[in-house]
Formats: structure tokens, sequence, C-alpha cells
């Protein structure tokens, strides 16, 4: 029987790259840094562009969609805010990018490498803070 978790999750700490990420979670966007230069998503959120350098980008909404492309069962140290059954998953969406995350609503022995996936948001702490997290996609079944 797994532990439930204990108190509420942390809450994000944005930093000035990454504060439109927040923000549009809070608003249950998932937003992409995308460059005005070569127009190529990146993150995590940064200054420049790591393929062409241009310092110019606009925040664009994301699928959503992806699959899973590494993932872990963290077993120790204990992390009380999130039980002793989670899944950290990294998630490459459709875009190209790759998001850090947590793998929800599937068993650890049901996890596949490649598994298509869909963001989904949860409330954290009590300043109206969002968070992103992932779930087998619904018509994975049908391919
Ligand atoms: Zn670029």
């Amino acid at each position: 029987m797994s532990t439930p978790p204990l108190g509420p999750r942390p809450e994000p700490v944005a930093s000035r790259d990454s504060a439109f990420f927040w923000q549009g979670l809070r608003e249950n966007q998932l937003l992409g840094q995308h460059c005005d230069g070569c127009q190529r998503f990146r993150h995590p959120p940064r200054p420049a562009c790591p393929h062409c350098g241009s310092f110019d980008w606009s925040a664009v909404p994301l699928s959503g969609r992806g699959c899973v492309h590494a993932w872990i069962r963290p077993q120790h140290p204990p992390m009380p805010m999130f039980g002793d059954d989670y899944v950290v998953a990294l998630i490459e969406l459709d875009e190209g990018i790759r998001l850090l995350s947590n793998l929800c609503e599937v068993g650890a022995g049901e996890i596949r490498t490649g598994m298509p996936v869909e963001v989904f948001f949860i409330d954290v702490g009590e300043s109206g803070a969002r968070i992103h997290q992932f779930r087998p996609r619904a018509e994975a079944a049908n391919g």
C-alpha cells in the first residue's frame, strides 16, 4: 500500500526567463518559447536561441501531446509532499522539445518508452499556481 502525499506540493519558483511558462500554466496553457529568428522551440526557457543566437522570441501555445522519452520511479530519499508512489518523466512533445514532469494515471509496470501522453494541469499551493502533469492519451489504443 502506498503512502499518500503529506502536505502541499511546493509551488514553482519562476525566474525572469521562465515567468511566462508558469503564468501560462496558471491559465491552463502550456506555452513554449519559440524563436522569432529560426522558428524553433526551445526548453527550458533561456534568453538566447541555442540554434541561431537570436534574443527575439514569442510564447506560443503547445499541443500538450507527446510521448514518454524516459522515466523513473524515485525511491530515495523520501519526498513526503509527493507520497511514495510517483513517476518522474521526461516527455518529448510533438513540437520536438522535452519537458520534465510527472506521469500519472498509469502503473509503473504499464509505462513504456514512446507511450503517447497528454498534458493536464493541477493546483499547487494556495496562490493560484498550477503545474503541468501528463497521463496516457486516451486514443493511444488506436495508435
Ligand atoms: Zn533561433
